[in-house]
């Protein structure tokens, strides 16, 4: 096996709410690349935080009467505090506005693109949404309005630092088109080469202090502006590895020097991701990032998910996990949401699915395999078995299963590759498909009962059917761990005679009401 480097990161979200289940999409998604990819023995290091210095956040503080460090602080706790409902398996949480480690990096950034000869001054006027964070040309807006927010911007006028975007619209047209950098799924790809070629203008990336309520990075040299926010976000990916700091240590082992970089982002931001982020950094020379993976977005109940309604309409995920436990919040997630579309989340589709799915089909075949090897082995798994085997040697039956098997490993990974959480856990099922069809083909009770009046080969026959069946639900637990790490170990548990006894049967997912 090779094994590789991987630098995996999240968005950081703008904290001036608490997080919704569109925030717990993006976290159990790189989460799920995460483990997987520990598993696979790769070197893993799993980054997210919060945007704390967006304009956003200040507002959001004025409207409560509040400081600005106080809210972001408040609620970037909230979204640090999603780690063990969701189960998350980050490595570090950087938060914008308090880590030492980012205003160095972002000024050094800064630097190293004002070395370039690639920031100017300029003034400039424009239309600005600070729901977005970003200018709109005229021909962008929908009827003069934002077409994000569906709200007017505002008109902004002032002197600014411009970055010279324009100089690298063939370069990152090559990057794109080639797959060096690359972007999934292929329609965002596309997005991203027709709005290199729509033309790139420079952009704005500082702010008058006044108008960012002194909440920011000052520009290096020029106090009176702070730098836009979304530099200062983007940033996050490499001052979270010391960039600020130098060259060395983690920086080098998980920018410069790993095999892949990358960078899990919504739709709405993957302009930022695919053309503002790598023209910096080829601006500044360093690495950019290797993929780029992009998720769409989730309704609930019909309507867009929006932070301040995160409470309101059920799609709170701390409040979901409270009610229906993380396996069955993380199996929606990971079962139900496809590559492109938006996925609309109701509380009875996540009740069903997990029903379905892990009380029904998971649930029952673990159960009735540690039930039939008490009922008929007292507990003790007839030999071999454990890995899928040779189908050849198996009884038809099973041959089936064996090869469902036998295929997931190498179909989870492919799944996963795509960007397909989908296809991932298809395959998955299709083990657990397999799994049901064979006990009900092979009526383990009826060769126990020829066995009792005496058929030595019936015997051999439930021998060898339990020890398929208990090999599949523990090799079921393997693979379902980077998914439902939780379930993943009751199954992994339920199996386990590592004793010489299997445990006692108990149900690994109990039905949802
Ligand atoms: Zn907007």
């Amino acid at each position: 096996m090779t094994t590789s480097r991987i630098y995996l990161s999240t968005t950081i979200p703008y904290v001036n709410a608490r997080a919704h289940l569109g925030h717990a999409l993006e976290l159990v998604q790189a989460d799920v690349l995460a483990r997987h990819a520990r598993l696979a023995g790769d070197q893993v290091r799993f980054q997210t935080g919060t945007d704390d210095n967006s304009l956003k956040n200040v507002l959001a503080a004025e409207a409560e009467g509040i400081p600005a460090a106080e809210l972001v602080g408040r609620y970037a706790a909230a979204f640090e505090g999603l780690r063990e409902p969701l189960a998350l398996s980050f490595d570090d949480f950087i938060r914008t506005s308090s880590d030492p480690r980012h205003r160095p990096g972002v000024e050094r950034l800064w630097r190293a693109c004002a070395d370039r000869g690639d920031l100017y001054l300029k003034h400039y006027e424009g239309r600005y949404c600070v729901g977005c964070e970003q200018f709109y040309k005229p021909a962008e807006l929908q009827a003069g309005l934002c077409p994000e927010h569906q709200t007017p911007p505002q008109l902004v006028a002032e002197e600014n630092w411009f970055f010279r975007l324009s100089r690298y619209a063939d370069q990152l047209h090559d990057l794109v088109s080639s797959g060096r950098l690359r972007i999934e799924p292929a329609a965002r790809r596309n997005e991203v080469l027709g709005f290199i070629a729509g033309g790139l203008e420079d952009f704005s990336v500082s702010r008058s202090t006044a108008r960012a309520r002194g909440w920011g990075i000052p520009v290096p040299g020029d106090p009176g502006q702070v730098i836009y926010v979304w530099w200062d976000a983007l940033g996050n990916y490499v001052t979270a590895l010391g960039y600020g700091a130098g060259d060395a240590g983690d920086y080098r082992r998980w920018w410069t020097g790993a095999g892949r970089r990358v960078h899990l982002v919504g739709k709405g931001v993957l302009r930022f991701h695919a053309v503002y982020w790598p023209a910096i950094l080829l601006s500044a020379g360093e690495p950019l990032p290797t993929d780029i993976l992009v998720h769409d977005y989730l309704t609930a109940g019909g309507r867009k998910i929006s932070k301040s309604d995160a409470s309101g309409d059920g799609a709170d995920p701390v409040a979901l996990v409270a009610r229906y436990g993380t396996d069955a919040v993380r199996w929606w997630l990971l079962r139900e949401v496809p590559r492109l579309g938006e996925t609309d989340f109701t509380p009875a589709r996540l009740v069903a699915r997990a029903n379905d799915d892990l009380a029904n089909d998971l649930g029952n075949l673990v159960s009735r395999a540690v039930t039939l090897v008490h009922r008929y082995r007292q507990g003790k798994v007839p030999g071999a078995g454990a890995t899928p085997g040779d189908p050849a040697r198996l009884a038809p039956a099973g041959r089936a299963l064996a090869q469902a098997r036998r295929r997931a490993p190498e179909r989870i990974a492919a799944g996963l590759a795509d960007f397909d959480f989908r296809a991932a856990t298809a395959a998955i099922w299709d083990v657990v498909e397999e799994a049901n069809r064979y006990v009900e083909r092979v009526e383990p009770w009826r060769l126990a009962r020829a066995e009792r009046d005496g058929d030595a080969a019936a015997g051999e026959r439930l021998d060898e059917s339990l020890a398929l069946l208990i090999g599949t639900c523990s090799g079921l637990g393997r693979e379902l761990a980077p998914f439902l790490p939780g379930l993943a170990a009751r199954i992994q548990a339920a199996c386990d005679d590592s004793a010489g006894l299997l445990p006692a049967a108990e149900p690994v997912f109990p039905r949802l009401r």
